[in-house]
């Protein structure tokens, strides 16, 4: 088969054109049924150096993805075209042209990390979703910034975007980044003194058309580090869906948009100060509850409707010093279900806790002298029962 004249390579901003149908085979596309079409000339960018293929369709047949092999084009389409016949494609523009902000957004990034910090780009992935870029080497955040700023003002200076293919003996003497060995002719992408790179994709002409590079977010990945970007629309996108977000918070907190994250901790440590508070005045309840029930020989049962577990363990524990019997302290709505601790000075609970278990279908265990669970009762029934134990 021949090679597929790339119209994409040409133009990059024809979003239809007219190819003839060279081939038209059944195939699988993963587990789909597809049909892999070769035209003899194509627009469709195929899923290639990391970046997916154009989405778009033949003679109004969606095209599902776009393979390359051998410098020939496939095309996947759920239905068949007949051999032979001209067609009519087109791209999905919209989605093209903010990859070309992406792509063009990353080769300006990658020149300038490979000339003030000597890095490499070695990994990118390009979808409709995201942009990421890995570098064989660590960044500071401070580093990130730089570049992130010096990205942004080789886009403000609106610099050409120059794609050809070099004859072999300039292409000898050239200095340029490349991820692997090519063959075949060299396509050479260079904008200006900023980067000079081996690519095939479709960029931007000038550089003003990437808009606004921001990196979102970066990580250490393998030895190195791996970047989130957008460009063009998608930051815009990006910046109103956080600018949407904060605003939201900004009004719940009654703060400035740009205070949020100060009010966010201001309310951290009032909620702290409120929980220590808590404690110290259940603290203060659980002393007193304890000081108010007569101890002596009986068993002491003490309904509660709210106090936190470790204070609820505290006045079973002042209950216990005060009795010879068994004390159960229940916490919550006995009958929509509570948690009860079940304790006794030097002596087994266990058998008791056993007990509780079948007559009010309590869950729960625990050692000799406490056990502890949930159970769910009628107040009076159980008061009666544990009484009279
Ligand atoms: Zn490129």
């Amino acid at each position: 088969m021949d090679e597929t004249v790339k119209l994409y390579d040409l133009d990059a901003y024809q979003e239809q054109f007219q190819g003839r149908v060279l081939s038209c085979e059944e195939t699988l596309l993963g587990k789909q049924k597809a049909c892999a079409v070769i035209l003899d000339r194509t627009l469709f960018f195929p899923e290639e150096g990391g970046q997916s293929a154009d989405s778009g369709a033949l003679d109004g047949i969606p095209v599902l993805d776009v393979h390359i092999k051998n410098n020939v084009i496939t095309h996947y389409l759920a239905s068949p075209i007949e051999v032979g016949k001209s067609v009519e494609g087109s791209i999905d523009f919209e989605e093209r042209f903010s990859k070309m902000q992406q792509h063009t957004g990353e080769h300006i990034f990658s020149g300038l990390a490979l000339s003030h910090f000597g890095l490499h780009n070695v990994g990118f992935r390009l979808s409709s979703q995201e942009t990421t870029m890995d570098y064989d080497g660590e960044l500071t955040r401070e580093q990130v910034r730089f570049l992130e700023l010096e990205a942004n003002r080789a886009i403000w200076r609106n610099l050409t975007v120059k794609a050809e293919y070099p004859a072999p003996e300039v292409l000898e003497s050239l200095d340029y980044r490349s991820k692997r060995e090519i063959q075949g002719a060299v396509r050479i992408v260079s904008i200006e003194d900023v980067d000079v790179c081996a690519c095939c994709a479709p960029h931007v002409r000038n550089t003003g058309e990437i808009g606004l590079l921001k990196v979102l977010s970066h990580e250490r990945y393998k030895g190195g580090i791996r970047l989130h970007i957008v460009c063009g629309k998608r930051a815009l996108l990006d910046y109103e869906k956080k600018l949407e977000n904060c605003l939201q918070i900004s009004a719940l907190l009654s703060a400035k948009p740009d205070e949020t994250a100060e009010a966010v901790k201001k309310q951290g440590l009032l909620l702290e100060k409120e929980k220590q508070e808590r404690v110290l005045s259940e603290r203060r309840y659980v002393g007193m509850r304890a000081e108010q029930i007569k101890g002596g020989e009986g068993n002491l049962i003490l309904f509660e409707e709210e106090l936190s577990p470790v204070s609820q363990r505290e006045l079973a524990n002042a209950l216990t010093k005060k009795t010879s019997g068994f004390v159960l302290v229940l916490c919550g709505n006995a009958a929509k279900g509570c948690r009860y601790i079940l304790s006794a000075a030097n002596r087994d609970v266990r058998p008791l806790n056993k007990e509780l278990q079948q007559a009010f279908g309590a869950r729960g265990g625990g050692s000799f002298e406490m056990t502890q669970g949930m159970l769910t009762a009628d107040k009076a029934k159980l008061e009666e029962w544990f009484i009279s134990r």
